[in-house]
This record gives C-alpha cells, sequence and structure tokens, in this order.
C-alpha cells in the first residue's frame, strides 16, 4: 500500500484551504510560554527551544512550512508559497533558512538526485518513494523499509543514518 497522504502535524493542524500570512503579527513581539494552540505562536516557539533567533524571516517561513502538516517542498515551491502569501523575500533567504532549519533538526533534507533536494517537515526517521516523472516524493510507512544488513563503516566512522529512496515508474502496458 502506498500512503499518500501524510499524518498532519498534531501541532498544526489547519482548516482554511488557502493561507494568508499574518504579516502583522510578525512584528509582535509575545512572551515565552507555554503553545497556545496558535499556529504562529508555536513557531516561535519552537525556534527559541532549538535556539534560532524569531527573525520575521523565519517566523514566516516557519509558518509557512509547517502550518500545512507533514510535507516534502522544495526551496523553489516554498519561494511561491511565500511571494504568493505576499511575504517579499529571496530565493537565497528561503535557501539560507532551509538549511538553518536542517541543521537544527526541524527539517529533514532529502536529496532525490543532482538537482532536486525536497526539505521534509517531518523530521523523524523514515524512508521515500520518489515517482519519477513526476518529481513527487512520498513516505513509506515505517515498518516497510528493512535495512537489516549495513556495510560496516571505514575505520572510525559509525552510520548516522540510513536514508533510502526508492524510484518508482509506472508500469508500461503489456
Ligand atoms: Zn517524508
Amino acid at each position: 500500500m502506498v500512503e499518500t497522504t501524510n499524518q498532519p502535524n498534531p501541532r498544526f493542524v489547519f482548516q482554511e484551504e488557502e493561507m494568508t500570512l499574518p504579516v502583522e503579527r510578525l512584528r509582535v513581539e509575545q512572551p515565552a510560554g507555554r503553545r497556545t494552540g496558535c499556529p504562529f505562536h508555536d513557531v516561535r516557539e519552537m525556534l527559541r527551544e532549538v535556539g534560532l533567533r524569531p527573525t520575521r524571516q523565519r517566523l514566516a517561513l516557519g509558518w509557512l512550512l509547517f502550518a500545512k502538516g507533514d510535507r516534502h517542498i522544495t526551496a523553489e515551491s516554498l519561494h511561491e508559497e511565500a511571494l504568493r502569501a505576499r511575504f517579499p523575500v529571496s530565493l537565497a533567504t528561503v535557501y539560507n533558512t532551509l538549511h538553518q532549519f536542517t541543521e537544527v533538526s526541524l527539517l529533514r533534507e532529502v536529496a532525490v538526485d543532482g538537482s532536486k533536494t525536497y526539505f521534509d517537515t517531518n523530521a523523524s526517521d523514515h524512508h521515500h518513494f520518489y515517482v519519477e516523472g513526476q518529481s513527487e516524493l512520498l513516505d513509506i510507512p515505517g515498518a516497510e523499509v528493512m535495512v537489516d544488513r549495513l556495510p560496516t563503516p571505514p575505520e572510525g566512522f559509525e552510520v548516522a543514518r540510513v536514508d533510502v529512496v526508492v524510484r518508482l515508474r509506472r508500469k508500461q502496458p503489456a
């Protein structure tokens, strides 16, 4: 069975189809505290927890990234979303922010080939199907990939993580 939809991240559940960025709230300093159920506030908390200063850019991009639950997104498509949400930001800033989020494990980077890098808002260990020709990345349900014979790492190294990308293509008609 192929899982086509991801489980929503329970911290950020959104009802609205079209999201508009609450730009005015990007300037409002909110006191640190418990999660309020407000996704925007939660992004601020999330940044605080990983030690990233909640700049306007990080808040806005974090909000766009995480408010829609688990998903795989490229820098280019996040950039488009930001512009659509009327948040003017350069593609370079989007790249930098995505890499900063990845460094603190808020995101996971999934490189599919030399030219395509996806950022996964689900940073937990899981593997992916990649649908060739459609540039689509799907989660493989946890228990369905068994990697039980790992190669011995070279002297002085240990295996940090195993990323499996299983490439899919449509079956050719017989
Ligand atoms: Zn994933």
